[in-house]
Formats: structure tokens, sequence, C-alpha cells
């Protein structure tokens, strides 16, 4: 049991997020037994990755985000919270939260911090009310109810009309960019048949930049062939109603139609990452990451610890595996399994993104690299793996099963469940 002392109650260890590096943590800690509080600014656990998935009707929102109090139910000494983390006392070890009941103290042992980060917008920040962005899975349900309506409007219309409510723009053509591109085809060819416009634009002068050589032009040519208009070395300069402004490396402008414009370039790390720097004196990069020590302890806090993609170590990606990864190792220095300063390293698995229906690229390591079927197979098995709960996994089959085998889109009939929806916002923080 967790002891309350004025006010305040104790904890051996408070663990801060529910997204990939919180749980690892929670469950390495689980393994010896360590008392443990979860606070997230979210009822659920978020498998991310899949995320432009639901926004395209392929999966149903629960699928990807069940409750991290139902994960975590046998943990006979965890105990989770929905709160949002608003200041820490690093001297005294005293965090607090705001809780629909109003503001909450608790004291820490240990502290793992992990609560990710959000979109960057490059310092225009008023691109984020004019664009759909896929980070939480509120951003995923309004893409797809956004898809619903224009290609529902679209039905009727007249060919001008029809051209301009099917017009989309995709920036950023990392694996979320890239995904969501094709399927955004494939929606229009396979389930709505209707014609789309897809550009994606990317700064970078390749697709998928951490992939790079043969399997970022693979991408490319992938994506080309399915219709999407791919622009590299280019940026956005401004998004104004239905029109998307870019400039090319060579000072061109053009001005794109674009009833729907998704962002995901990007990440920027502000909210509790930006508290604890203030707390504890710890550096931060450009995007806000905390500039955290090699065992990912924070300043000079040996009791305290931050993970995943609110940080930044070793130019390792922002990526679940080092979430995950560094979220049992720190979990491991609290139970005694290493010693105190061990730093962290990060084991590299590999990285996939998948393009279009049976079409993805692998990288194992800058030998081994596969594309087109074998690699999307090794992309769903990877996936059906990491989702979390046995019933998740059946589901999510069997969606794909409709989706890719059929030509079905079961997540589109979650969009008419607005009172579920609305439940479930009330039980949100904003995080
Ligand atoms: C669309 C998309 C696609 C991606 N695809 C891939 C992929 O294919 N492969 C891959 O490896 N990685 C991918 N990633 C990246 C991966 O999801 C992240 O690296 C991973 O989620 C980081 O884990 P984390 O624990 O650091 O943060 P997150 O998983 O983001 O979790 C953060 C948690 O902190 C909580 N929180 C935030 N602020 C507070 C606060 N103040 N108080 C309390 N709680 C708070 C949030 O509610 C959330 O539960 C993708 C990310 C996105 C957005």
């Amino acid at each position: 049991m967790q002891h309350v002392d004025a006010g305040i109650e104790t904890a051996d260890v408070v663990i801060v997020g529910s997204g990939f590096g919180g749980l690892a943590a929670a469950k390495q800690l689980n393994k010896s037994g360590v008392r443990y509080v979860l606070i997230s600014g979210t009822p659920e656990h978020l498998f991310q990755p899949l995320l432009y998935q639901v926004a395209t009707g392929v999966l149903a929102s629960d699928e990807i985000a069940p409750p991290i109090k139902n994960i975590l139910r046998n943990h006979k000494n965890g105990e989770t919270r929905l709160g949002k983390v608003t200041a820490v006392d690093a001297a005294n070890a005293v965090l607090t939260y705001e809780t629909p009941e109003g503001p909450r103290r608790i004291r820490y042992g240990k502290l793992i911090a992990a609560t990710g980060a959000s979109q960057s917008y490059f310092g225009r920040d008023d691109f984020a009310d004019k664009t759909f962005s896929l980070k939480t899975i509120d951003d995923a349900r309004n893409l797809r109810a956004q898809i619903e309506r224009v290609f529902e409007q679209a039905k009727d219309a007249d060919p001008e009309t029809r051209r301009r409510l099917l017009s989309f723009v995709v920036v950023g053509a990392g694996a979320t960019g890239v995904e969501v591109a094709g399927q955004l085809k494939e929606l229009a060819k396979r389930y709505y048949r209707q014609e789309d416009t897809v550009t994606l634009v990317e700064g970078a002068g390749v697709v998928l930049p951490p992939f790079g050589g043969g399997l970022s032009e693979y991408a490319k040519e992938s994506l080309e062939r399915s219709g999407v208009d791919v622009l590299v070395d280019t940026f956005v300069t401004d998004i104004e109603d239905g029109k998307v402004t870019v400039k090319s490396k060579d000072g061109v402008e053009r001005r794109i139609a674009a009833e729907t414009v998704v962002w995901s370039a990007g990440v920027q790390a502000g909210g509790f990452a930006q508290v604890l720097a203030d707390a504890t004196g710890c550096e931060t990069d450009r995007a806000g990451r905390l500039l955290i020590n090699p065992d990912c302890t924070v300043g000079g806090h040996a009791d305290i610890f931050a993970i995943g993609d609110m940080t930044f170590l070793n130019g390792y990606p922002g990526q679940s595996p080092v979430a995950m990864q560094e979220g049992r190792h720190v979990a491991d220095i609290i139970r005694g399994k290493k010693p105190a300063a061990t730093p962290f390293r990060y084991w590299d698995k590999g990285s996939m993104a998948v393009i279009s229906r049976f079409s993805a690229v692998t990288k194992l390591n800058d030998k081994v690299k596969f594309t087109g079927f074998v690699a999307w197979v090794a992309w769903l098995a990877v996936h059906i793996y990491y989702l979390v709960g046995f019933r998740n996994r059946l589901a999510a089959v069997l969606s794909w099963l409709v989706a890719f085998i059929g030509s079905g889109r079961p997540g589109f009939n979650e969009v008419e469940k607005a009172p579920l929806a609305t439940t479930r916002e009330k039980a949100r923080i904003a995080a």
C-alpha cells in the first residue's frame, strides 16, 4: 500500500505516462514486486504506430488503445491514476498532478518520467489548427471523420467540387506520412471507388530518410506507381483555406489544392519535459528533449529517470523500441538487477514501414534489407506480436483480413458511435 503523509501520498516508484516507456517500466518493476504508482494523462496505452490505420478505417480505435488499468490489473503492487502531472519539487521528491477531483501530491522514492513528445510545427503553430495530426487516439478519430465526410460529400458533387473535396496533402515523408499517403490512395481505389489526389511533401531529399538508399527509392517509386505525387526537397511555407503553398529547394513556389492536410513532420517535447528541465537544471535540445545522462537519470538527480521520446541520448531514434528498452533498463536499476549508473545501450533490431497493401520496406541493418511482400509480412508479424492483449491481436488480425484480403474498412463502422467517444472524452485530461 502507498502511505499518506500530511496530505501527500508516498510511493516507492512513480511512473508518469502510460505509453511504450511507462508500460515497459511497470512490467519490469512488477517482476520484482516493486510498489509503483503510474500516473497518466490518458486512460489508455496507445499503440501509436497503428494510428494511421484507425484514421483510415482499417482498425477500430479500441484495438490499439486498451485501458492501461486492464493491462496492469494483475500487478498486485501497482496502481494507476488518471492525472496530468504539472509540477515537480525535485529537492523534496514531490510531484503535483491534476485529477478530475482536483490537484493531488505524491512523494516518490524514484521517479520515471515517460511523457513522450508532441507535434512540431517548426515555429508555425498556426498550422496546428489548419491540419490534422496523428498523435492521440482522438487525432485518429478526427482524421477518420474528415475522410468519411469528404468522400461522402464527393459522391454526389459536381466534378470540380469533387476534385476539391478529394484533395489531400500529407506533410512529412517519414513512416507515418508514407503510410497515410499510401492508405489514402488505397481507400479511394478499393473502398470508396473514387479518384482522389494525394501529394506527399518532404523537406529532405528522399522519402523515409532514416532508411535511405535503395529502400527510400523503392518507397518513392511504389508511392508514385500508386498515384501519389511525391515532392522531395520541398517545404511547406503557408497553409490557407483549401491550399498549401510549397517551396522547393531551388526556390520555385507553387500552391496545391488541399481540402485535407495531414501534418506528420517533426516532434517537440514540451509539457512535462520542460517542467522537469526547469526543476532539475537539465539541458534540452532544440526539440525540447531532455539531454539525459547515459544511465537515463536527469541532471544531478540519481532518483529521477527520464526515458523515451521526451529525451535525447546518443542519437537514438524517437521510436518505441528505444522507449521500451530504456523503460526496462531503468526498472532493472531500480529493482537492483543492474548496478546504479549503468549506461543504457540501445539494441537496434531494425526498422520497417508500410507503403501500401502487400508492400513495405524492412531494414534489419545496413546489409539485411527487404522490400515488397516479404517485408509486408514481416511488418504484420511484428505488429501482431507487439499489440497488447490477446483479444486486441485477434480483433486486429480479423480487421486486417477484411481490409487487405477483402476491401472493407471495419473502422468506419465506429464513426457513428458518438456517445462512446463522448464518454471517453470526459474521462480524458488533455496531456
Ligand atoms: C503516428 C505515429 C507513428 C509511429 N510509428 C512508429 C513505428 O512505426 N515504429 C516505432 O518504433 N515508433 C513509431 N512511433 C514512435 C513511437 O510511438 C514513440 O517512440 C513511442 O510512443 C514513445 O514512447 P514514450 O513512452 O516515450 O511516449 P508515448 O508513447 O507518447 O507516451 C506518453 C505518455 O505520457 C502521457 N503524458 C504526457 N504528458 C503527461 C503529463 N504531464 N502527465 C501525465 N501523463 C502525461 C501520455 O498520456 C502518454 O500516456 C510513431 C509515433 C507516431 C505518433
